[in-house]
């Protein structure tokens, strides 16, 4: 059977599920998004669910803000919880040219009427009483962001789409894309789909189906830990939740787990997943984890929080993480690929999905780029770009955790 829409989205992880809605809160509800297994089977169940007002990239913040506000609004449609903590975050400065750097955002967060301070040790221990301060020399605080349960913000999107009009159709997967004279066709073991406009939001499965059509996307998985202690004593005593930490010495992120803390590590020596392509039996299991090669880095962020090496380790997940040469996502058309979209390359998919799939469905429903983003732009690349000099750069961009913002 063949079926005929205005738009194929491929993938239902966070990302395609905010572009669906994203779609839907503009009136195009003759929508598809087609899943290979269930919503959430890529990396977005594992996700730690952080959304920070304070990610890698300045230039990308308003993605990051306008991410929580579509969950909630979803949220509020769908009657499914995304349970979001608002308990803030700090980002460390642990020299003086971060602390400038991040005083130098003051005014565009003020623009932005997003909440943020640059505060010193003193009160940096009034919000977080477990921080070890010495040889900090402050934080950029944001007190209103902090972080959603991945997959309840998933499918908030997808039910609030639904409620709109949007379909989704799961254990669909999308083995073929091919230009059609209507736009494109899709080719799925339950038939055709035409569709005039698609969009790749498939994450680390996108680079070989954009081969079938001589594409060359520079995506790569990565593999990325996270840790989860037990109950810290400590945690427990206090009457309100600590803010994430955002550490570029260790370079890491630290938040409260109920009465514990979750840890996603950025290690020196990064190790790819899959580079060969994605195995075709591959569902949406973890990877082995290997703590040893943590060591080090954990050794910096107990040092940071005593507490953290006080407790034991109830959970090691390693997960893989889909990236791009300088770690932003790959967002908008493809040139020369009339009705192609992507909306694949996430990082930080949680953080800045529903900013991302708000960016892309305004870019699509009204033929313009809604604000000047080329940070995301999938043009930024040439086609050419080698394995080995992605690699190589993937793995230096994923080092450098939290670099210095650059002054504005
Ligand atoms: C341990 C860990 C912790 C993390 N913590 C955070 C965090 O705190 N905050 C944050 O922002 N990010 C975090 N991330 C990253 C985050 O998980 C990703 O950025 C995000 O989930 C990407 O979402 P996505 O929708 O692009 O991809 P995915 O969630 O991978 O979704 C892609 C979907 O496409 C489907 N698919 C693939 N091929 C096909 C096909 N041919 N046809 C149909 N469907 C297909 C897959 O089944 C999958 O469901 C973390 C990652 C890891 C590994």
């Amino acid at each position: 059977m063949t079926e005929h829409v205005r738009v194929a989205v491929i993938g239902g992880g966070i990302v395609g599920c905010s572009v669906l809605f994203a779609l839907a809160e503009r009136g195009w509800t003759d929508t598809l998004l087609l899943e290979r297994r269930e919503l959430t089977s890529g990396s977005t169940w594992h996700a730690a669910g952080n959304t920070t007002f304070f990610g890698h990239y300045v230039s990308i913040t308003r993605l990051y803000v306008e991410s929580v506000a579509a969950y909630l609004r979803a949220e509020d449609e769908s009657g499914q919880a995304i349970s979001f903590h608002a308990a803030g975050s700090l980002r460390l400065a642990t020299t003086p040219a971060e602390l400038d750097a991040y005083r130098s955002l003051e005014p565009m967060y003020q623009a932005m009427g997003v909440p943020y301070h640059v505060i010193g040790p003193t009160e940096i221990e009034a919000v977080h009483p477990l921080l070890n301060t010495a040889g900090l020399f402050g934080a950029a605080h944001t007190p209103t962001d902090g972080h959603v349960d991945s997959s309840g913000a998933t499918h908030a999107l997808a039910q609030a789409a639904r409620k709109r009009g949007a379909k989704i159709k799961r254990q669909c997967p999308v083995e073929t894309i091919a230009p059609h004279k209507e736009g494109w066709r899709l080719g799925t073991p339950e038939g055709e789909v035409i569709a005039e406009h698609i969009v790749l939001a498939n994450s680390f499965w996108a680079r070989e189906m954009a081969e079938q059509i001589g594409l060359n996307l520079p995506l790569y998985p990565l593999q990325h830990h996270e840790l989860i202690t037990d109950a810290i004593p400590e945690l427990a005593a206090l009457d309100f939740e600590v803010p994430t930490v955002r550490d570029p010495w260790a370079p890491s992120n630290t938040r409260q787990e109920g009465h514990g803390f979750l840890c996603g590590v950025y290690e020196a020596k990064p190790e790819f997943w899959a580079t060969d392509g994605i195995p075709p039996d591959f569902a949406e299991e973890l990877l082995p984890p290997d703590t040893q090669r943590l060591e080090r880095h954990l050794l910096k962020v107990i040092e940071r929080m005593p507490a953290f090496g006080r407790a034991g380790i109830k959970t090691v997940n390693n997960g893989p993480i889909c990236y791009a040469p300088d770690g932003c996502p790959l967002l908008g058309p493809v040139v020369d690929h009339p009705g192609l979209w992507l909306a694949t390359g996430f990082p930080v998919g949680i953080g800045t999905g529903g900013g991302s799939g708000a960016f892309l469905a305004d870019w699509m429903v009204n033929g313009e780029e809604p604000y000047g983003l080329p940070i995301v732009h999938p043009a930024r690349f040439p086609n050419d770009l080698t394995r080995e000099a992605c690699l190589a750069q993937i793995a230096e961009t994923y080092r450098q955790g939290y670099g210095t913002p650059e002054p504005a």
